[in-house]
């Protein structure tokens, strides 16, 4: 099935977690003392009362149920509000955006000023030296396909097992996170791949795309499934348990356009303060505009498979496999940030208890790249990203959006200036190619 035909543009970077850096890196951060929060730590336990965490050199520190007072120390009281961790979005696209009429190539710095507003937290490379804000990201670079590749110009293309050893090396040698397998490989190609990513310790997810019957797959030794399997069985479900396969949930990926007319979705905060005005107002222009036949009919079988998903997702879920939050974004109707509290909103549709939702956008991430000891959760020891929330989101998942404070690595993220330059940036839409 044609998942979206905006995808062939826009794929070149593939997954991601973000947590946001700060938005103009300090070199050092600051020791801060959160005073009276209600903590929700990531792994899905009811929420603790009164509770005081000490952040300091980019790590959280001590967290104890009696106040932690210091005189040196910046205190932030925090009572009333929640403590939960930095969001991650394991499935995005980095390199452009849709914005009404065309895709903005040149838009990752809107896009990594977005995500790290709607609380989304991790940096890497360029974002690490400090040359760029946003959120660090784990990437897998070129999709790995068969000889005619769905997504030719950001596919590498392997015609024989033979080659498997020598694209995996050269992707490692890039430095990417992991590999991303595609649908118009053969099973023993995906085998080649996996065992020559096993090699240099590399994680393999696939992406199955059409191919429907090709769940044997699974038994391969991948990480993770890029979307919610296509069918699903008791037989398929046990042998995804027993293979610790995870599943990337991208449900507002299926869900997007379905949206994307959406009255009033626009002038959503995290929406409207993330674009630039002028993109912005295009988009308007374009969801004001009545359905044509084309978009009544994906309407439907949209509609259809998004509920399909949603179940397959209950389904993987119920089984004790760990989902992992991705969005697919962006595309019409999914916006990098905004759209991973989306995503959580689907997943509770979908049968997932608030809790469970935000394990599946923190913890489960981490899980899924080994990356467990260093974040995922508010846990002693682990890396400071944490989100200050007006609301209850265990209760009410929606409330996620309401971020009071993005912290970051132990730095406390100025939300205010991430807008104005935003609002401010005229160079992020100079660049609209044609579709074809
Ligand atoms: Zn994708």
């Amino acid at each position: 099935m044609k998942i979206q035909k905006f995808a062939a543009i826009i794929a070149v970077v593939l997954f991601s977690s973000f947590w946001m850096n700060s938005a103009i890196a300090q070199s050092n951060s600051e020791s801060i003392i959160l005073l009276n929060a209600r903590l929700i730590d990531g792994n899905g336990d009811t929420p603790k009362e009164n509770v005081s965490i000490l952040i300091q050199d980019g790590i959280i520190k001590t967290i104890s149920d009696t106040p932690i007072s210091s005189k040196t120390t910046r205190v932030i009281d925090v009572a009333g509000k929640t403590v939960m961790p930095g969001l991650a979005d394991m499935h995005i696209h980095i390199t452009s955006s849709w914005d009404g009429d065309g895709f903005n190539l040149l838009g990752y710095k809107e896009q990594l000023n977005a995500m790290l507003y709607a609380g989304v937290t991790q940096i890497h490379q360029e974002i690490e030296s400090g040359r760029l804000s946003g959120p660090q990201f784990l990437y897998l670079g070129p999709l790995v396909d068969g000889p005619d590749p769905n997504w030719p110009d950001i596919s590498y293309s392997l015609a024989s097992q033979t080659q498997a050893s020598r694209i995996v090396n050269h992707l490692h040698k890039s430095g990417v996170h992991g590999v991303k397998a595609y649908g118009g490989l053969s099973s023993p190609e995906v085998r080649s791949l996996i065992h020559a990513a096993r090699e240099v310790d590399l994680p393999v997810f696939v992406d199955l795309w059409v191919r429907i019957g090709a769940e044997h797959i699974i038994t391969s030794g991948l990480r993770g499934l890029a979307h919610p399997p296509r069918r699903v069985t008791p037989e398929i479900l046990t042998t995804m348990k027993q293979r610790d396969v995870y599943v990337m949930t991208t449900l507002s990926g299926y869900e997007s356009i379905l949206r994307f007319k959406e009255r009033g979705l626009l002038d959503n905060p995290l929406i409207d303060s993330t674009i630039a005005p002028e993109r912005l107002s295009r988009m308007r222009a374009v969801a004001g505009e009545d359905l044509t036949d084309g978009e009544k009919e994906e309407y439907g079988w949209r509609r259809e498979f998004l509920d399909q998903m949603m179940d397959h997702i209950r389904q993987v879920h119920e089984a004790g496999i760990p989902v992992v939050a991705g969005t697919d974004g962006p595309t019409k109707g999914v916006f990098l940030g905004e759209g991973l509290h989306r995503e959580l909103e689907l997943l509770v549709e979908a049968g997932l208890t608030p809790l469970e939702a935000i394990s599946a956008a923190t913890r489960n991430g981490a899980m899924m790249m080994k990356a467990e000891d260093e974040w995922g959760t508010i846990e002693a020891g682990k890396r400071a990203d944490l989100l200050v929330i007006d609301g209850r989101p265990d209760q009410t998942i929606s409330d996620t959006r309401n971020i009071v404070t993005v912290i970051q690595a132990g730095r406390l993220i100025d939300r205010n200036d991430l807008k104005s330059r935003v609002i401010d940036s005229k160079d992020v839409h100079d660049f609209v190619p044609t579709e074809n």
